[in-house]
């Protein structure tokens, strides 16, 4: 393989893309694309770097320029005749025509669309590059490169990173990208996976070709913005959820070994010793449906709850019996799911109807609602209050892989239940049990702000 005039700059990037080449070069032209990260140590970064890191890199100052790729243009000449010979064309950059980066929940979502259409094949074939850099400080400046590169089996390169350097690109996990035009990339990419904190990051596209050096040569690169933008990203939070499935259910899939903890009828003065205990059990999922007349001025157990990962779910706003479907059971899921989000932010779509009375038109009305009606099939009455022995031996006699037990924090004396669950948990953990919301177990998706 060849190596680029440039190669004594760039050492690990360059031999990490003329491999890249090389594997390209017998993958089909149409195969669709890999986000791959270039990860630049803290020096890729001017030392000297402002605020804004990534704003001195493409001026022309110390930058991180160390794009990935070319070598293409660095024929050597083996004969003395050049007039004779065609000249070979000179690989530009792709010009870069738009380029946006946002955040949807846990995702970072990177738009790029070029002025002139390309194709896996091209982009290796020129030895060019499509990326993203990602610039944040810890206490100094980091650099990451995400690019975009056709996927190959050999592409999960294994070479350890190394501080200070480029390091070797590897595939992301669980990055997406599509292409919506021949002009545009589309992808999206959990920020966890290439270190990002939750914090400001400074970023642009970079369309380079091999061995560019952004801080030497203008013409080997585009950048888009020119002088990098600001993305302040943050801790995702849950806003709310879509029903989706079957508008009833009582259990999820009998082949998962998990089970979903429900407590009814809180909020209460009980509720926060409820978190207490699960949180010290580190139980990642629970779930939560409480009666809307109860939510006012519980806005911090509710946020509480989703803060722990838990799901809130809307039990009717005053307890009734809303069999009968039609506008009175409406008004009471509505009105409580108004409760619920006015109070955390958080808007349901799980519902469960008091003392389990249901009917075809309750269950289709609150779907129209937006809304699955989840009922149990393991409930040890505990709300009859029958000894924290029997609320214990009833939970675990019953329980089944996807069960859905039912348990209250609310609508009377709770120590029974409280003393409980601990004994449960520990049971259900021993026998290896894990512990998921209602939500997850169904698969309703949340929507994050
Ligand atoms: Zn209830």
């Amino acid at each position: 393989m060849r190596r680029p005039r440039s190669s004594t700059t760039l050492p690990v990037v360059i031999a990490v893309v003329v491999a890249a080449a090389g594997i390209a070069a017998s993958a089909p032209a149409a195969s669709p694309y890999d986000l791959v990260l270039n990860n630049g140590g803290a020096s890729t970064v001017p030392a000297a770097a402002p605020a804004g890191g990534a704003t001195t890199d493409g001026a022309g100052g110390a930058a991180p320029g160390a794009a990935p790729s070319t070598g293409a243009a660095s024929t050597t000449p083996t004969t003395t005749t050049p007039p004779a010979t065609p000249a070979v064309p000179r690989i530009a950059p792709l010009r870069l025509h738009a380029a946006t980066l946002r955040q949807d929940g846990h995702a970072l979502v990177f738009d790029l669309s070029t002025r002139d259409p390309w194709t896996a094949a091209s982009l290796l074939r020129g030895k060019r590059s499509l990326c993203v850099r990602l610039v944040y400080d810890d206490g100094g400046f980091q650099s990451r490169d995400v690019c975009a590169s056709r996927r190959g089996a050999g592409m999960t390169i294994a070479r350890v990173l190394q501080s200070g350097r480029h390091g070797p690109l590897h595939t992301l996990d669980g990055a997406r990208t599509s292409r919506p035009t021949r002009r545009s990339l589309l992808a999206r990419l959990d920020p966890h996976t290439i270190g990002l904190p939750y914090a400001p990051v400074h970023w642009r596209a970079l369309s380079t070709t091999d061995g560019c050096i952004v801080s030497e040569r203008a013409s080997c690169y585009e950048a888009l913005p020119q002088a990098s933008a600001i993305i302040d990203l943050h801790a995702p939070q849950p806003i709310g959820c879509t029903a989706t499935g079957p508008s009833y259910v009582t259990n999820g899939s009998r082949t998962k070994k998990v089970v979903a903890l429900t407590f009814d009828d809180g909020p209460s003065i009980y509720t926060s010793r409820y978190l207490d205990v699960l949180e010290g059990a580190k139980i990642p999922a629970a779930t939560f449906f409480m009666i809307g007349e109860q939510v006012a001025g519980n806005g911090a157990l509710l946020k509480r709850e989703l803060a722990d990962g838990y799901e809130l779910g809307d039990h009717t706003w005053s307890h009734p019996n809303v069999a009968g479907g039609g506008a009175f059971a409406a008004g009471q899921i509505t009105s409580t799911a108004n409760a619920i989000q006015t109070a955390s932010g958080f808007r349901p779509c799980l519902f469960r109807a008091p003392g389990g009375a249901v009917s075809g038109s309750l269950t289709s009305g609150a779907r129209a609602l937006g809304f699955t009606t989840i009922e149990w099939d393991v409930d040890p009455q505990d709300w009859a209050r029958p000894g924290t022995d029997a609320i214990y031996s009833r939970i675990m006699s019953q329980v089944r892989p996807g069960s859905i037990i039912l348990m209250h924090d609310g609508g009377g004396p709770r120590e029974q239940t409280l003393a409980a669950l601990p004994r449960v948990i520990a049971s259900l953990k021993a026998r290896g049990y894990g512990f998921v919301t209602v939500g997850q177990m169904i698969g309703s998706q949340l929507r994050y702000g």
